[in-house]
């Protein structure tokens, strides 16, 4: 992996990557930190120096990132009650020339966070949109967790009434792909109770608190145990959290059966044959066996 690192490290200008030109009539998503303000990135801050505006989810929450970067360009407000109205005015500013970088009260914007219908509307009146990346606290939590992170999905914040969240777990309790939610502290021991009748307590879970914050928790433990020390310590019930949740290790190891099934066919029968069996005898989806029989048919 080759990264590129600006000559001039002050000024930020590298004219061999994207990094300090700011466009006109450009949208930039700018990643701001989720705690620890020293997360920022430096392209992040001459994004943020140089646009006109800078539309921001809670501007009064983001004057505190802004002041103490020194940076002292005019924001606007544009947050869930105000996006209908303002999305359009938004637009227009872009289409007219302007630059302007989208922000969240912390991490990237549109991850559980106001910018979709602006962002899907800067691409049907084809305005450019750049991302700045930086933190996540999905992608910070899983890259800590200690679970498989080859493949996996984020799911955002669970329903917070429980019939609807245990409907909402349902649909993954046999889900191979390690699962990624945002969760309220308040709603935190319901959530893990709710996990533990879905996916059984010895399902293996990541709990990140307080990412990059003074009060930093990293744990992984099975469910049943999550919930006792959830509940027996206080302190694991206040902050941001997210929880990443293990893949169904079963479903997994189903594929040693596919694997089993595929190899004595193939032997003596076409792919085709070989698949529409294996399916039948593992419930497995076809696409995913079609692909894994083209593996290991012999040449
Ligand atoms: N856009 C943000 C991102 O990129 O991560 C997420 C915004 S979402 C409204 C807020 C949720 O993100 C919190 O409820 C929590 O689940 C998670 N989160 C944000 N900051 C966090 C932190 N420092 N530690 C743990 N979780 C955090």
């Amino acid at each position: 992996m080759s990264i590129d690192i600006p000559e001039n490290k002050s000024t930020l200008s590298n004219s061999d990557s994207l990094g300090s030109e700011i466009l006109p009539g450009t949208l930039y998503l700018v990643a701001t930190p989720i705690g620890n303000l020293a997360d920022i990135t430096q392209r992040a801050i001459s994004v943020l120096e140089q646009v006109d505006i800078i539309a921001a989810e809670d501007t009064r929450h983001s004057q505190r990132l802004l002041s103490h970067l020194g940076i002292q360009t005019k924001s606007r407000a544009y947050h869930e009650h105000n996006e209908d109205r303002m999305t359009g005015k938004l637009l227009d500013d872009l289409e007219s020339g302007m630059s302007i970088a989208l922000i969240s009260d912390a991490g990237t914007p549109l991850i559980s966070d106001p910018g979709y219908r602006l962002v899907t509307q800067a691409h049907d009146r084809e305005i450019k949109v750049v991302p700045i990346p930086g933190v996540c606290a999905a992608i910070a939590a899983l890259s800590a967790a200690g679970l498989a992170t080859d493949a996996f999905s984020f799911e955002g914040f669970p329903p917070a009434k429980q019939g609807a969240r245990l409907h909402f777990f349902e649909q993954f309790s046999e889900q191979r792909q390690t699962m990624i939610f945002y969760v309220s502290c308040h709603k935190i021991i319901e959530t893990l109770k709710d996990m533990q009748t879905v996916f059984g307590e010895n399902r293996r879970v990541g709990f990140a608190r307080e990412i990059t914050k003074t009060f930093e928790t990293i744990k992984r433990m099975e469910l049943s145990a999550l919930v006792d020390w959830v509940e027996s310590d206080s302190n694991q019930r206040k902050g941001e959290i997210v929880l990443v949740v293990e893949g169904d290790v079963e479903a997994v190891t189903d594929k040693t059966q596919v694997d089993h099934y595929l190899s004595i066919l193939l032997a003596e029968l076409p792919v085709k044959q070989s698949v529409t069996l294996v399916v039948k005898l593992t419930g497995e989806h076809k696409n995913d066996v079609y692909k894994r029989a083209l593996e290991l048919k012999p040449s």
